[in-house]
């Protein structure tokens, strides 16, 4: 290490803020409206038509989005909802959130996607959605998945949090994630580590105008401005003067807006997004010409109908065969990290975490392969503002680790 800033640690993710999204920002600041105002309707207008879906809703994270998600798409207490054990918390927990039963089917142990035939195999009757999530980026098999859980009357979800700006490829054609006929709800994040970002915020997109007008309503506390059922009026002549201050309570809501300062960096991000995602690709290519000949490591695989030139990578997430260097992963990790090359373990499965396991009495075993795809699963740095020489830094480090074995 020659010098203080090459010691700097390469982090797995990070934003890519420049002078344009600082503008956005400050113009947003500086307009009459920091909440409530024209930038959000601006914002979901400009996803939708970049996704190729009807409506799109803001929120202040995916987690909420996800969470109203459940409810539009009818998800009942004692209903099950079946989601990937190898993802983010909020995939699973959403169904929690609304008394319903979260359950988990196992990956492809290749694309560390739910496997459809796994999906079909353990479909109960009381499964009332799915949420397909698209592990770093990497689109499921929905047209497999939606076939499955709608002839079985569920609702398909599609956790696309990784997966802003991919498509799949499908009857020889390409359909972008948002825009497919195989997923009822679309949802997005876009946290920092995210492919674009808003600080926090998320996104839910649908082509069913009732629903979208419902998650717009459970968004902001349940409270309709426009379509009233005057429920209460036939009785009460007070009540049946609508007047230019009226509104209505139909639905119990939250507080789930996203401001109009966030909107205005994510219309700035959403202007940049290919530019991201061809950033991505690009180190993707490098770090995969370079591992090509690890015995020792795997490489992330990509299934039909996804496509690597159709993805846009979140992660890098590569198998070890720790025992193969006789190492531990967080030798593994620590020697990297000395060399300046940050690395994160993405995911642990939810199924085995404490508050899993107590409530649902789930354990190891349910699911062998994400457990094992976790247990060898390393992710290294991926975003767009990493520069060639970090690139290379993270190469060397991967190539130079050492066999403790020999
Ligand atoms: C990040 C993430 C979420 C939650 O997103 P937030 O915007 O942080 O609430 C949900 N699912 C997956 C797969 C994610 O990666």
């Amino acid at each position: 290490m020659q010098n203080a800033l090459s010691v700097s640690i390469i982090p797995y993710g990070r934003q890519s803020i420049n002078d344009d999204d600082v503008a956005a920002v400050v113009d947003a600041l500086r307009s009459d409206f920091l909440t409530g105002g024209p930038k959000v309707e601006e914002f979901e207008c400009a996803f939708a038509a970049r996704v190729g879906a009807k409506y799109a809703v803001a929120m202040n994270s995916a987690t909420s989005a996800l969470h109203v998600a459940m409810l539009v798409g009818g998800v009942k207490p004692g209903d099950r909802v079946v989601t990937s054990p190898n993802t983010f918390l909020a995939s699973a927990n959403c169904a929690a959130f609304v008394g319903a039963i979260p359950d988990f089917s196992d990956i492809d142990p290749i694309s560390g996607n739910l496997d459809p035939i796994a999906l079909e195999r353990g479909w109960r009757d009381d499964t009332r959605a799915v949420v397909a999530v698209a592990y770093a980026g990497q689109p499921c098999d929905m047209p497999a998945i939606a076939q499955i859980a709608r002839a079985q009357g569920a609702v398909v979800i599609e956790d696309a949090c990784h997966g802003v700006g991919s498509a799949l490829f499908h009857a020889g054609r390409v359909w972008p994630v948002g825009g497919h006929p195989w997923a009822d709800i679309t949802i997005f994040s876009f946290h920092p580590v995210k492919t674009m970002t808003t600080g926090e915020g998320g996104m839910l997109v649908t082509n069913n105008a009732a629903w979208a007008a419902e998650a717009k309503r459970l968004r902001s506390h349940g409270v309709e401005r426009c379509e009233f059922t005057g429920l209460g009026a036939d009785t009460d002549p007070e009540l049946a003067e609508r007047g230019p201050w009226y509104y209505e309570m139909q639905a119990l809501g939250w507080n789930y807006r996203i401001t109009d300062i966030q909107c205005a960096l994510g219309l700035s991000q959403l202007a940049r997004l290919d530019e991201f995602i061809a950033r991505r690709r690009a180190i993707v290519g490098r770090y995969d010409q370079a591992f090509r000949n690890l015995h020792w490591l795997a490489r992330q695989g990509v299934c039909p109908p996804a496509k690597p030139e159709l993805t846009s990578w979140h992660l890098y997430t590569v198998q070890i065969d720790f025992t193969a260097l006789c190492k531990t992963r967080t030798e593994v990790m620590h020697e990297l990290r000395a060399k300046g090359v940050g690395s994160q373990v993405l995911y642990i499965p939810v199924h085995l975490q404490p508050w899993y396991r107590k409530t649902y009495g789930y354990a190891k075993g349910k699911c062998p392969k994400a457990e094992n795809f976790y247990r060898r699963s390393l992710s290294l740095p991926l975003f767009p503002a990493m520069g060639d020489e970090d690139i290379n830094r993270v190469v060397e480090a991967v190539l130079s680790l050492g066999n403790r074995c020999i």
